[in-house]
Formats: structure tokens, C-alpha cells, sequence
């Protein structure tokens, strides 16, 4: 245990944290040594019935609360967690290897922001009153029941955070399973929420691979599924909670296209281009990937773009000064790694980088690639590591083309000093999630989510409310019924 704070147990069920070491053991690795940090057990089949028991227990009263008072417990806990920001902070880093200089900012803090938004909205959750006449409907904003999440490994406190702060201030209960990678956090958001006074049971958190997601989804109990993940994992779970008609969000993988015009600020294209790649080492699902360079100003963004890796600061993620962290794991490494010997193979020009960092623990050079072509691997695959591939192009039609060719939509970004131009090229992005002279920005108060392949739903911003709640409506019959015999 290399922390004083970290989670005590392997769940965290009605209120407390549960134990049962008949279940499998997770090992918990530290990215920056490799070393082993913890262990959890995988949920056994009577964890996961204890955490739906519960959660069954206790929805109906926490829906019956007014949403104030469920938003008061929320914004509390949204103080604690950043009173506590830099223990949460560590722990983030343990569980992911991401540096400290990210997670004191990002991470812990957005989980906040998502509990403190959520908590403000709840209380103004309402239905209408539509006049017919004499008669009238109104309709009630309703939960949906019990929510499950199922979360990745590359933001494991922000993404328990950014599906619990919703679901709970609609009046739902939730049961979250984080990625088997990153077990922890997500058990600190959840005692937190009970110790700033959630009632037990609202907000229980089970370990386990997918064979422990599985049952969560098809089990006739859960109204509601919502998983951050990959494309493939997305159509299994998508298909598997269809069987049941259940309500899902799917925040899902992307290759997103970055488009940088001649005119752009070169200093602001090229930091956004760094943001779009090379932030948490790359493991990011919004990600711009694909960088398509204008003919007109490719040299001086490549040169650029070199002088500025030169100067990332890579180790030791604990050291506030590091700015590039380690790959979350050994096999995320060899994945990325083997998408590199694609890309030479498949004939691009390797600008930097691409060699694994002689150290301990899971660390890969920031990696950029020039002269991608379309048809090549790296510029289709999501590689979810810190490899950029720039692409050239002459025209505006032809990247907007090129650019919307995948079956990925989650984001999209242009860099240009003409105004017109980057509010045009935006608006015919097939993504959900778009940037103009910026990249990679979440903020609760705007929706984030995917198009085509890359997910359905959002989350954050009022639009999360319309994917955890549902519309109840009611006719009120003032005078007389008339029926027919
Ligand atoms: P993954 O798809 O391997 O796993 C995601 C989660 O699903 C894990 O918790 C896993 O245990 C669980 N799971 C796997 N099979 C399951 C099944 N059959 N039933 C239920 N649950 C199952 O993804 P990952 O490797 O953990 O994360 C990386 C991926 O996540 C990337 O593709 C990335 O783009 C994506 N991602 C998307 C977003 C977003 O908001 N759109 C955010 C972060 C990551």
C-alpha cells in the first residue's frame, strides 16, 4: 500500500466497504515501476448480488427526496473532493501513471465539477403542464432506477464521476465497475459521496473484467447501462442491453481528425496538435490523431513540433515537473508499440520517437509520424498511445472529405485565423465533440459525446439529464368520460 488514503477494500457496497476474497485477484500495478501497489478481487457472483439488492433497496425513497435536497449531498461532496485533491490526485496517479502535473488539474477536479453541476441542476428537474382545453397533461421528469457504469482506465476518478453526479441527482441508484486496470479511485468517489451523507446504497462500486460487466447488463434489475470504452466493447454491451431494452450511453473510441490551415497561429496549432496527442501519453479517446497539415505550412509545423517534444519532461510522474507519464500498462505498451512497426513498415516517415524509454515501468516516446497516407493502419486504428500521424492536403474541400472518411465520430479540430472558414469546415465534421483554434477542452457544462461509431448519448451539460431520467405523462380528465357503449 504506497498510500495512506487508498481504498481499504475491493467494493464498496451499501455504504461500506466489502471484502470477499473467494474472487479472483486483480493486481494493481504502478505504470512509472511496474511495481505491484494493491490488490483487488473480482466481484463474485454474491458481490454483484449484494450491490444490486442494495442499490434496488435504496433508489425508490432517494427518488422520492426533492432534488435539492439530493443536490445538497452532491455539492457537499464535490467540496470534499477538493479538499482532498491532492491525496485523490496521488492515488489517480498510481492507478493510472499519469503525472501529477495532469491529475492535480484534471482529474479529481472534473469529477467536482460534475457533482457540483449535477448538484445545482437538481433541483430544477421538472416536467410541464400542457392546457388541453378543460383538460390538461402534465408529465413528471422521472429516474430511470438502477444505472449501471462501466468505466475505462484513463480517467477513472473523472469518468465514476461523470456518470454517478447525473444518474444521482435524477433519483437513480448506481453501480459502477471501473476498468480491471485501474481499480481504486473509483472506490474513494464513492466513500466520499457517503460520507458527505448519500444514503447507502446509492452509489456502489464492484471490481472486475468484463466477466463481472457482463451479468451487470443483462440482469432484468438494471434499467440503464452507460460504458466509456472501445468500439468492440461498445457492440457487445450495446447488444447486449438492447436484449432488454434498456436505456445506454456509449462514450466509445475515435480517430479524430485535427485540420491545421496555412494561416493558423503555428505556436497555438502546434500546442493544440501536442494537447490532441501527447496528453496523458496519448490515452486520450478524444484524441486528434489524424493531423492533417496544409501543404503551405507542413515544414515549419513539423520543425516545430520537434523543438517543442524536445522539451517534455519525462519520469517520474510524481515529480510535479514531469509532463509525460508512462503507457497505463505492459500490454497498452506492446499494442502501441506494435502500431508503430505498422506505420514504418507501411512506409511513413518516422519525424521522432517511436523506441520504448530505457527504464522501469511502462514509458514510450512521443511519436510522430509524417507522411501518412490514408489507406495506412496508423491513420485508421484507434492506437490509443502517443503516436501522431500528419497528414498533408491542398485543399479545404479535400480535408473536410478525407477528414469524415472513418467510422469513428467522436471529435474533430481545425487551427485557422479565418473565422468563417474554421465555424464552415466545423459544421460539417461528422463528430460530436468539436474544437475551432483548440483541442481536447471538457468542460461539465457543455455535452461530450460521439457520432457514428463512436457512441450514442452525452454526457455532461443538461444533456446527460435527458439520458438518466425519463418522461412520465399524464392526462387529466376534467368532465366526463365518453365512451362508445
Ligand atoms: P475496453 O473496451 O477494453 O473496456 C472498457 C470497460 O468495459 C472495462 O471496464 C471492461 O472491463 C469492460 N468490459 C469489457 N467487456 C465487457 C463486456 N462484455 N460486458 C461489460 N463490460 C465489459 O476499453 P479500455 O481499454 O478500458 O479503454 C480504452 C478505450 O476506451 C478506448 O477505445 C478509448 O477511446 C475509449 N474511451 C472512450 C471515452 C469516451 O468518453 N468516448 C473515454 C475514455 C476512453
Amino acid at each position: 500500500m504506497p498510500y495512506p488514503t487508498q481504498p481499504t477494500a475491493s467494493h464498496f457496497i451499501n455504504g461500506a466497504y466489502v471484502e470477499d476474497t473467494a474472487g479472483v485477484e486483480i493486481p494493481v500495478i504502478y505504470p512509472a515501476t511496474g511495481a505491484q501497489i494493491a490488490v483487488v478481487h473480482e466481484a463474485t457472483p454474491a458481490i454483484i448480488e449484494h450491490a444490486i439488492t442494495s442499490a434496488k433497496a435504496a433508489q425508490k425513497a432517494w427518488a422520492a427526496i426533492s432534488g435539492t435536497e439530493r443536490g445538497r449531498i452532491l455539492r457537499r461532496a464535490a467540496d470534499m473532493i477538493r479538499e482532498r485533491n491532492y491525496d485523490l490526485s496521488v492515488l489517480e496517479t498510481y492507478d493510472t501513471g499519469k503525472p501529477m502535473s495532469e491529475t492535480l488539474y484534471v482529474d479529481a477536479t472534473s469529477g467536482a465539477d460534475a457533482l457540483e453541476y449535477f448538484g445545482g441542476l437538481a433541483g430544477s428537474l421538472t416536467g410541464e403542464h400542457i392546457q388541453l382545453g378543460e383538460d390538461w397533461v402534465y408529465t413528471r421528469r422521472e429516474a430511470l432506477g438502477l444505472c449501471v457504469g462501466i468505466g475505462a482506465w484513463n480517467y477513472p476518478t473523472q469518468i465514476a464521476c461523470w456518470k454517478g453526479a447525473p444518474a444521482l441527482a435524477c433519483g437513480n441508484a448506481m453501480i459502477f465497475k471501473p476498468s480491471e486496470t485501474t481499480p481504486l479511485c473509483a472506490l474513494k468517489v464513492a466513500e466520499i459521496l457517503h460520507e458527505a451523507g448519500l444514503p447507502a446504497g446509492l452509489y456502489n462500486v464492484i471490481q472486475g473484467t468484463g466477466a463481472v460487466g457482463a451479468p451487470l447488463v443483462t440482469d432484468p434489475r438494471v434499467d440503464k447501462v452507460s460504458l466509456t470504452g472501445s468500439v468492440p466493447t461498445g457492440r457487445k454491451v450495446y447488444a447486449a442491453a438492447a436484449e432488454g431494452i434498456k436505456h445506454v450511453t456509449m462514450e466509445l473510441g475515435g480517430k479524430s481528425p485535427l485540420i491545421i490551415f496555412d494561416d493558423a497561429n503555428l505556436e497555438d496549432a502546434v500546442g493544440g496538435a501536442i494537447l490532441a496527442n501527447f496528453y496523458s501519453s496519448g490515452q486520450v479517446c478524444s484524441n486528434g490523431t489524424r493531423v492533417f497539415v496544409q501543404k503551405g505550412i507542413k515544414d515549419a509545423f513539423l520543425k516545430r513540433l520537434q523543438d517543442r517534444l524536445n522539451e517534455a519532461k519525462i519520469g517520474n510522474p510524481m515529480d510535479e515537473a514531469t509532463n509525460f507519464g508512462p503507457m497505463v500498462s505492459e500490454r497498452q505498451l506492446s499494442i502501441v508499440q506494435s502500431y508503430i512497426v505498422r506505420g514504418e513498415a507501411e512506409g511513413a516517415r518516422l519525424v521522432c520517437g517511436g523506441k520504448r524509454i530505457e527504464r522501469d515501468g511502462y514509458f514510450l516516446e512521443p511519436t510522430v509520424f509524417a507522411d501518412v497516407t490514408d489507406d495506412m493502419t496508423i491513420a485508421r486504428e484507434e492506437i490509443f498511445g502517443p503516436v501522431m500521424a500528419v497528414l498533408d492536403f491542398d485543399t479545404e474541400e479535400e480535408a473536410i472529405t478525407r477528414a469524415n472518411e472513418t467510422e469513428f465520430g467522436l471529435s474533430a479540430g481545425v487551427f485557422t485565423s479565418d473565422l468563417t472558414r474554421g465555424h464552415r469546415v466545423i459544421a460539417q465534421m461528422e463528430a460530436g465533440s468539436c474544437f475551432i483554434n483548440s483541442y481536447n477542452d471538457a468542460p461539465v457544462e457543455a455535452p461530450f459525446g460521439g457520432s457514428k461509431n463512436s457512441g450514442v448519448g452525452r454526457e455532461n451539460s443538461k444533456a446527460a439529464i435527458e439520458h438518466y431520467s425519463q418522461m412520465k405523462s399524464v392526462y387529466v380528465r376534467m368532465g366526463a368520460v365518453d365512451a362508445p357503449f
